[in-house]
């Protein structure tokens, strides 16, 4: 099977064929139809962060395919069915945070493409508990960026806590911030979203967004605090001053969800108006398996819009460029079938 390779940071990954991995107990391996291209995987691919995968690794954590060999024990998942592979490739079941539903937040986690080889492949494994049964009726292509994107977004909304009729700022209109605006509208909230090129602030548009705010030609912070100020911001662009700037454009009691993670990133929180006015600062990590299956809940009722293009593996390469230039409308997937 071929699978996309990062050998070393920051160098081109490459397309190698390996052979099948063998499940596991408690595992399943996946025939991969379908896998999207976050942004995670480029900081992956480049070592971006504190913690880092060690290469050689397979990135990848929006894949979505078939169920092809179960791995000793695996009762519940059943050959042929279709399964989405989340960042949260397993946790322990045990501690606190996973007792608590918080299973997000366990110290024993193991991610998918960054601890372990993830869907930049033909084939791939999962932990059976993890694997999250695609309903009937969502497409592959479409199940993958909902299987980050979606799940990531849904949950800083409800970390958000907004209410119907309160004004939301989502920063960063890419993979992530297409669905935000589109969970931002189904909670009800008027949203402000805000992105640097004419093509994401269009799509925002036709997303259902009240307001478009072009951050490089508008001050974020004034025109948010010409509504009022935000009652909450989603910060998904990968760059620090974008965090920032929807931070000052916070109402009073407003929260910033950071979820963003743009490398050595941190950004200067003002004490005095941050007691003064009441805001608060929180991160959000993905979501949790019941997070995902309300995701594709919402998809297979029809109230969700997946917007991507799909390409073949073996470009790989030129799509984390095209990424990092901003030119991707939302989402790209791998189409792991057109390699077959
Ligand atoms: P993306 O590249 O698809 O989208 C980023 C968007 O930000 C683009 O539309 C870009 O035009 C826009 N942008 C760039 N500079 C901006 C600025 N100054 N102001 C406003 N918008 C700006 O990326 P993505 O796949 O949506 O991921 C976004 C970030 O979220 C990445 O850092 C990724 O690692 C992170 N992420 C976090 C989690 C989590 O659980 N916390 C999950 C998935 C992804
Ligand atoms: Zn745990
Ligand atoms: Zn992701």
């Amino acid at each position: 099977m071929k699978a996309a390779v990062v050998r070393a940071f920051g160098e081109p990954l490459v397309i190698e064929e390996r052979p099948d991995p063998e499940p596991g107990p408690g595992q399943v391996r996946v025939r991969v139809e379908a896998s999207g291209l976050c942004h995670t995987d480029i900081h992956a691919a480049h070592g971006d962060w504190p913690v880092k995968p060690s290469p050689p690794f397979v990135p990848g954590h929006e894949g979505v395919g078939l169920v092809e060999k179960l791995g000793e024990g695996v009762t519940h998942l059943s050959v042929g069915q279709r399964v989405a592979v989340p960042w949260l490739g397993r946790a322990c079941g045990r501690c606190e945070h996973c007792l608590s539903g918080w299973e997000t937040l366990c110290e024993q986690q193991i991610n998918t493409g960054y601890g372990c080889d993830g869907g930049y492949a033909e084939k791939m494994l999962a932990w059976a508990d993890f694997a999250q049964p695609v309903p009937d009726g969502i497409t592959a292509a479409e199940a993958a960026p909902l299987t980050c994107a979606g799940v990531t977004t849904y949950k800083a909304l409800k970390v958000a806590d907004v209410r119907p009729g309160q004004l939301l700022a989502i920063s960063g209109i890419g993979g992530l911030g297409h669905l935000a605006v589109q969970y931002a509208k189904i909670a009800g909230a008027t949203v402000a979203a805000i992105d640097v090129t004419d093509d994401k602030l269009r799509l925002a548009t036709d997303l259902g967004a009240d307001l478009v705010i072009d951050a490089r030609k508008q001050d974020v912070a004034e025109v948010l605090k010409q509504h009022g100020g935000a009652h909450a911001a989603i910060a998904l662009a990968v760059n620090e001053s974008a965090f920032a700037a929807v931070n000052a454009g916070l109402r009073r009691g407003g929260k910033l969800v950071m979820v963003a993670l743009p490398a050595h990133g941190t950004i200067q929180v003002p004490i005095f108006d941050t007691v003064l006015n009441g805001t608060s600062v929180i991160g959000s990590i993905v979501g949790t398996r019941q997070d995902l299956a309300e995701v594709f809940q919402l998809h297979a009722a029809g109230r969700t819009k997946v917007i991507y293009e799909t390409r073949p593996l073996a470009s790989v390469n030129d799509s984390i460029d095209e990424v990092l230039r901003g030119e991707v409308k939302a989402r790209i997937v791998f189409d792991l079938d057109a390699g077959r």
